[in-house]
Formats: structure tokens, sequence, C-alpha cells
């Protein structure tokens, strides 16, 4: 882990901002594709950068925002690994975006968040939050190969379920659906199972596959030859260098995917979940009318 001062926090458009508090990630997941060469990484993605005055610059940022809006966080590397237990900047960033009266959309994997259940259902009274959650396979034993240092799907669902009790609203991301590993019926039916028990709101899918770069693709075929015999092999020759790896079975999962998802009322594009993450409720569109 080493420390920088960054120059800025916020990034994208004015309607939604998204903010990364940490460069890299040590949660170990075989398929991470923000290892991948064109992140342009002048450090190994395990010494993870901290951006050490991220709260500083998210407090003044906020502050000179004359319209509220909802701050994405978690999409490149998770707000909740290991050194966020001691060094407490994203629990610091959610507090100065309660007190601006923002919004905040975030993502992880680790049970950590409960640590932060208190502020981000205050947020979520206030104006509104989203928690995202990853759920990748409902086996918890290939789960320890697929994402290794982080907590399991059980513990996951716990997460949701913790959740829903306190009325904060989430969304599953069920991705990477890795080819001949976790891209069944049963994988994919069990994990919607406990997304209709535990009412989430919407499930992320980018067509029932992975995708591969230089620098990800090395590391997951390391992680395939060392877990999975033969597996290496068996993309090389499906896929050969190509970004894209559908599933050979994307189409059916994708059938039993929408039809679950529309049969309980779930949003089940990624433009309708995006959608829903990126805008606040109707009462700061009436006070933008004012401005
Ligand atoms: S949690 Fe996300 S950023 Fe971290 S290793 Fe896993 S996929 Fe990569």
């Amino acid at each position: 882990m080493h420390f920088v001062d960054a120059k800025g926090i916020l990034t994208g458009k004015n309607g939604f901002q998204g903010m990364n508090i940490y460069r890299g990630c040590s949660h170990g997941c075989i398929y991470c594709d923000s290892r991948s060469k064109c992140y342009q990484f002048t450090h190994p993605f395990e010494d993870i950068e901290v951006k050490q005055n991220a709260p500083e610059l998210l407090e003044k940022a906020l502050k000179s925002k004359r319209k509220k809006c909802m701050i994405g966080t978690g999409a490149m590397s998770d707000p909740y690994m290991h050194c966020e237990k001691e060094l407490q900047l994203t629990r610091k960033c959610l507090e100065i975006i309660l007190r601006y009266d923002f919004g905040v959309a975030i993502q992880t994997k680790s049970d950590l968040i409960l640590r932060d259940i208190d502020l981000l259902s205050e947020i979520n009274r206030n104006a509104k939050c989203v928690v995202q959650i990853t759920l990748t396979t409902y086996d918890d034993e290939c789960c320890a190969i697929l994402e290794p240092n982080v907590c399991n799907t059980k513990r996951r669902i716990e997460v949701l379920e913790a959740m829903q009790e306190r009325g904060i609203p989430t969304v599953v991301w069920l991705t990477p659906i890795l080819p001949f590993i976790n891209d069944t019926q049963e994988n994919v039916t069990a994990i919607l199972n406990e997304c209709i028990r535990t009412g989430v709101k919407g499930v992320i899918d980018f067509g029932m596959g992975l995708t591969l770069r230089e620098g990800d693709r090395e590391y997951y075929y390391e992680a395939l030859d060392k877990h999975f015999q033969g597996m290496k092999e068996k993309y090389i020759k499906q896929y050969g260098n190509a970004y894209e790896l559908p599933s050979p079975n994307a189409k059916e999962l994708t059938g039993v995917f929408q039809k679950i998802c529309k049969e309980n009322g779930i949003l089940s594009t990624p433009e309708g979940c995006f959608d829903y993450m990126q805008e606040l409720p109707e009462k700061y569109k009436q006070m933008s009318l004012f401005d």
C-alpha cells in the first residue's frame, strides 16, 4: 500500500459522478478486468494506491456543486477492500455525502460494508443509497477460487438481507459468467432466487459471458491452470484471443434470466439498472427547478 495526494476525485457528467478512493485491489478475483494493461498501472495491482486526500477533495467538490446528484463508487476497485478497515476513507466520504445531501450508489463484494450500514441508511432516508453486490457463483467452494480474498456468496447474501431490513435498495451484478465454470442454469437460478427473496431491485448481466484483455487474461489463465486442469486449453480452442467470451449456454441462460426477472418485477437490463442508480428522488428534481 502506498499513499498519494490526488488532484481530483470526481469524474463523469453532472447528473452522475464517479469516485475511486483506491487504485488496485486486494480481493484477488481471478477474472478482474481492472488489472488490464489498458488502465496503465505504474505499480503492482496489489500494492494499493490510497488517495489519502479523497475526503478533502470530495468535500471541496460537493460544497461547490449547485445541483445534487448520485455519487457512484466501486467500479474500478472495491471501496471495502482490506485496508479500508483501518483507513476508513470510504466511511469519511460517506459522511461527507450525507452532510451535503447527495446520494450514493456503492458497489462491493465485502461484508465490511455492514460497518457503515447506519450511515448508508441515513443517506437513503435523506437522499438515496443503492448498494450493489456482485454474486457470480452460488457454490461457495467455487467462490473461494474465483474471489479468494473476500467473503463468500453466502455472506454477501446476508449483506443483501441486512440492507433489505433497513429498506436500502440493492442491485446485484451477476457478472462475469465464466464459460464452463459458473455458466449453468442451476447457478443462475439459485442466485436469482436469492435476489427475489432479498427484494433486489435490479440485476445486471452483460450477456452471460466474460471479457479478457491483456494483463487480465494472463492472470486468469494462470488461475485456470492452478484450479481447473485443461481449462485454459479449452478456452484457447474455443475463443482464441477474443475480447468477448460468451458462454456457449448464453442464449439459454439469458432466456432464464429475463424470464425470472420479468416474473418478479426485477430490473433486468443494464440501462434500466444504471438509470435507477443514477437518479435522485423527485424532491431533488423539484429543487433543481428553482436553481
Ligand atoms: S473486487 Fe473488483 S476490483 Fe477487486 S479484484 Fe475483484 S473484480 Fe477486481
